[in-house]
């Protein structure tokens, strides 16, 4: 009997133990008042679904000024591009947390000092006139180990779509749910959209025009 209680007990204890570390180890709400590095985004390139769009041009349509049909922007706005056919780094980083101001992207206003932005070239159907979810095999297969990549370096990171902290269809795919498809685990699929319900309402109608846009 006395056996048996102390195993129940340890048996309980170690329940116990197990949720509180579950608990602990979950990822804090994103905090965009810092320079610690906090997660992943992921966008598109808002191009048609099969254009071989590259990296170069994709970083000379942000930087190259307004007057001349670009966005402006002193940098990228993607710290890696998942092209058609390869994977493409525009924006270098290390390993460690901080971001330092040279890792910057461009991706999302309000978020770029504490996120990492990965975009894959596609994101609107051949036609130009919808949002549609384009990643090819190639692109899909290493956009998952790309995830898995980050995650194994930042275990507490957050990987969340440009959709879910703006209201814009990129990256033309529930994020949360392909995220549950490659196997991340719950703890890193941010799920706390900041949209207020306008917003939300506002989503589909802003499809073409709130796109990153090429
Ligand atoms: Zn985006």
């Amino acid at each position: 009997m006395k056996t048996k209680n102390k195993s129940i007990i340890g048996i309980v204890g170690v329940s116990i133990a197990m949720s509180l570390a579950v608990l602990l180890s979950d990822p804090k709400p994103l905090n965009t008042n810092s320079n610690e590095l906090q997660g992943l985004m992921l966008h598109c390139s808002a191009s048609p679904e099969g254009r071989d769009v590259r990296a170069t041009e994709i970083a000379n349509f942000h930087t190259r000024t307004r007057s001349r049909g670009g966005r402006g922007w002193k940098k990228p706005g993607y710290n890696d591009v998942l092209e058609l056919n390869a994977l493409v780094n525009l924006i270098s980083y290390n390993d460690d947390t901080i971001v330092q101001v040279s890792e910057i992207a461009n991706g999302a206003v309000g978020y770029n000092r504490v996120l990492r932005h990965v975009v894959y070239v596609g994101g609107m159907d051949s036609s130009y006139s919808y949002a549609k979810n384009t990643l090819t095999h190639f692109q899909d297969s290493v956009l998952k180990v790309y995830i898995f990549n980050f995650l194994e370096k930042y275990p507490n990171a957050w990987i969340l779509g440009h959709n879910q902290v703006a209201a814009k269809a990129c990256p033309s795919f529930d994020v949360p749910a392909k995220l549950r498809f490659y196997g991340v685990p719950e703890r890193n699929i941010y799920k706390k959209p900041k949209l207020s319900k306008r917003n939300e309402k506002k989503l589909d109608s802003l499809v073409f025009r709130a796109l990153d846009g090429l």
